[in-house]
């Protein structure tokens, strides 16, 4: 029987173990010197004025959020072909989610359904870069509505030069487990704006403070910090892998049926993930590449639309039917994407 290919996987050596077994051993596992060295390094390597670790993407969200003021009686345009993360941030504050269709090209949000759901009540938009491919951000940074850049997906990509995280109000990261870099759980919040930083490392800690207000416990520990640095350090390594082997299933796949991912002009992707789309339902494909025990996954579990019941949402429903997501990260190899693309084209 053949070997079982994960859906995707994280990268980990021995640096990765002794840098963390340090932590652990040392007795500091709380927030502390170790997350403060992520967060200076994370800073340097977006060249932004500040950043600061979460404990996850989704507690990142919620801050931003928070940090915009964005509350109750405010709109949030959102696109609808996402996952869950992103509702539940903008319902944590009481905001109501304004949902918008994507783009047949790149999967990201579609500029011209944000114009039509811009009211005068929308607060923010937050735009995820789906799949490591930049969105077009400067066509939305240029609505003059604060821009919430979710890089979840996407840490390392670029859109005419200048990475994802720099072109928004804020930038977020998330370092789970499944994401470019790994620290288990994890998240950063990055921004221009002092009084933005300041708002975000406020709220994310409840501890000896002199006024009360609402906050949240959303540190990062010591310990998965002293990971996101070393990981940090080999992420350039990892986008460059994940680069040759989406090449790789290029060369394969180009000459078949399939709809392959392509990133929008002057932008720069990291192939988070490998995306194709059948020119039919992908149900009988999914269920025939794991009775070869290759693990391909729906790039969105079911869009943001259908678990609220609404409509008119076109190109996230076409999208949804066809779209299946490809093993893909740096420790697969190139003899198994080759397989991987014998065993799926024979399907076709
Ligand atoms: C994973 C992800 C999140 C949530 O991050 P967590 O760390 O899992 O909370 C948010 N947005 C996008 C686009 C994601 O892929």
């Amino acid at each position: 029987m053949s070997r079982l290919i994960p859906h995707s996987r994280p990268t980990l050596g021995q640096d990765d173990v002794r840098a963390v077994a340090r932590v652990v051993a040392s007795g500091m596992h709380a927030q502390g010197a170790q997350v403060r060295s992520f967060e200076e390094k994370f800073r340097k390597f977006l060249e932004v004025p500040g950043a600061v670790a979460t404990s996850s993407g989704t507690a990142a969200l919620h801050l931003a959020l928070m940090a915009l003021d964005v509350g109750r009686g405010d709109e949030v345009i959102l696109p609808t072909y996402v996952c869950t993360a992103l509702l539940n941030a903008v319902l944590y504050v009481g905001a109501r989610p304004r949902l918008a269709d994507i783009e047949e090209g790149d999967l990201n949000i579609s500029v011209r359904d944000v114009q039509k759901k811009i009211t005068r009540k929308t607060k923010a938009i937050i735009v995820p870069h789906m799949f490591g491919f930049p969105a077009d951000i400067r066509a939305i940074a240029n609505l003059g509505i604060p821009v919430i850049e979710d890089c979840a997906q996407a840490i390392g990509a670029s859109f005419h030069g200048k990475p994802v995280g720099r072109w928004g109000a804020i930038g977020i990261f998330s370092f789970y487990a499944t994401k470019m870099m790994s620290t288990g759980e994890g998240g950063m919040v990055v921004s221009s704006a002092r009084r933005i930083l300041d708002r975000v490392r406020d709220l994310r800690d409840y501890d000896e403070k002199q006024r009360y207000r609402l906050r949240f416990n959303y540190k990062m520990t010591d310990f998965q910090a002293a990971l996101g640095v070393t990981q940090l350090a080999k992420l350039p390594a990892f986008i460059k892998r994940r680069k040759i082997l989406a090449d790789c299933y290029q060369n394969h796949l180009e000459s078949s049926d399939l709809k392959l991912p392509v990133a929008r002009a002057s932008a720069k992707p990291v192939f988070f993930r490998y995306v194709v789309q059948l020119d039919r339902s992908k149900d009988a494909v999914l269920k025939g590449l794991r009775q070869h025990r290759i693990c391909c996954r729906l790039p969105v579990y079911r869009p943001l639309h259908a678990y609220l019941n609404e409509r008119g949402f076109p190109v996230a429903d076409s999208v949804f039917k066809r779209a299946l997501s490809l093993p893909i990260y740096p420790s697969l190899n190139g003899k198994d994407v080759e397989w991987i693309c014998r065993q799926l084209t024979a399907m076709l």
